[in-house]
């Protein structure tokens, strides 16, 4: 069977990428290697923040006004609450990447934002006991995204609109001719004018010929029972809190009602490891650990830890993303590497994928991801 795309991975990133290629009249062939919205990559765990203030890189704003449109657009399309805004602090040192990088990207493009002292967070936001010498910047643009809602709506909508996608069915390998590219499963042979290929934490083992350093990190989730009930989590914000060490943790408003616990982590501080290794348990150690960090920033926190998961970031030097069609492969499209920040961009993404499968190119300013700044082979 004959198709004009086959996407590969129907996570985050090529769920989207299957919605806006059949939206745009493309036969679409979707291979992803377990079940729909699994929890065994990069896409689950229940909440993703949402910013646009984006600390990592001003560049990234144009691409999120984007996606805040497309965001609002899957969440009607579907009737789903595949994201909700409930107002962002990042907060820390005044000259912290958090605070002083969230600053310098909402003033380069004009975006709403109020800086907060220590005072000010702690009247407007009792949950919080600022660190001395806190500051923050708040954003009311800021929230969450749900990355299983998210990728279940994409493939619905692609599933409905045409596409074939086919669960439990991996790549096995793939051969680019002249005629167009020949994919290969235990299935048996797909062929496609172009394949785009979305392989979260397996892109060290899928794209190993293309050189892209990428690195897969364990990264841990954790929710903690407030003291004294969710009631006053229920309508908070989302934040980040940088210390003076620039360490960064996260968390979220409580979601999942009574007993579901406050969700939180660490950004960044995680153990090498590949999608076979990840070690799935989380030891007591890494619970004290994270309850003491967030525990000192929002004393409630020092109740129960109720629930942990394990997730993948894939990690390139520099943390930009990858996007692009292949330098040597003409017909071969990927999007990886998107070290821990990409779940905010999945509309957009898909949007990018697409008109790099249909077009060869996009209006969209994706120059920052250009994998011939870090190809080494
Ligand atoms: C703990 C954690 C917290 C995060 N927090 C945030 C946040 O707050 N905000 C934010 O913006 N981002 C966040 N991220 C990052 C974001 O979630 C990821 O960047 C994003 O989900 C990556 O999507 P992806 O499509 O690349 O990977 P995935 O969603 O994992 O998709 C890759 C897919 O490829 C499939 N696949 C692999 N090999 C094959 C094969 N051979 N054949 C077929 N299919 C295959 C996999 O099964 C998988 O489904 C977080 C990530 C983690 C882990």
């Amino acid at each position: 069977m004959s198709y004009d795309v086959i996407v590969i991975g129907l996570g985050g990133m090529g769920s989207a990428a299957a919605y806006h290629l059949v939206a745009r009249g493309q036969r679409v062939l979707g291979l992803e290697k377990f079940g729909p919205a699994h929890d065994r990559g990069s896409s689950h765990g229940g909440s993703r923040i949402i910013r646009q203030s984006y600390f990592e890189d001003p560049a990234y704003v144009p691409l999120l006004l984007r996606a805040y449109e497309l965001w609002d657009k899957l969440a009607t399309d579907t009737g789903r609450e595949v994201y909700r805004l409930t107002g962002g602090l990042f907060m820390g040192p005044p000259d912290s990447v958090t605070v002083a990088g969230s600053q310098r990207a909402s003033r380069e493009w004009d975006l709403p934002h109020e800086m907060l002292d220590a005072a000010e967070i702690r009247r407007r936001f009792p949950t919080f006991t600022p660190y001395p010498g806190d500051v923050a910047l708040y954003e009311s643009k800021a929230g969450f995204a749900r990355p299983e809602m998210t990728v279940q709506a994409h493939i619905d909508l692609a599933e409905s609109a045409g596409a074939e996608l086919h669960f439990g069915e991996p790549l096995h390998g793939w051969d680019d001719t002249s005629g167009g590219v020949a994919v290969t499963t235990e299935r048996g042979t797909y062929t496609a004018g172009h394949l785009v290929i979305c392989p979260g934490a397996w892109a060290p083992q899928l794209l190993a010929d293309f050189g892209i350093p990428i690195t897969i990190e364990r990264q841990v989730l954790y929710w903690f029972d407030p003291v004294g009930g969710t009631g006053s989590f229920v309508d908070h914000p989302i934040f980040i809190h940088e210390d003076v060490e620039g360490a960064q943790a996260y968390g979220f408003p409580a979601i999942d009602g009574p007993g579901g616990g406050v969700k939180v982590a660490f950004f960044r501080k995680g153990i090498v490891c590949t999608p076979e290794t990840i070690d799935r348990t989380v030891s007591e150690q890494e619970i004290v650990e994270m309850r003491d960090r967030v525990a000192a920033l929002l004393p409630a926190l020092a109740g129960d830890c109720v629930h942990t998961a394990t997730c993948m970031y894939s990690n390139t030097p520099d943390q930009h993303f990858v996007i692009a069609r292949h330098p040597d492969a003409d017909r071969i499209t990927v999007a990886c590497g998107f070290s821990g920040h990409g779940f905010k961009f999945v509309p957009v993404v898909g949007e990018i994928l697409a008109d790099l499968a249909i077009d060869g190119a996009t209006g969209h300013p994706i120059s920052l991801f250009d994998p011939g700044r870090l190809v080494t082979t």
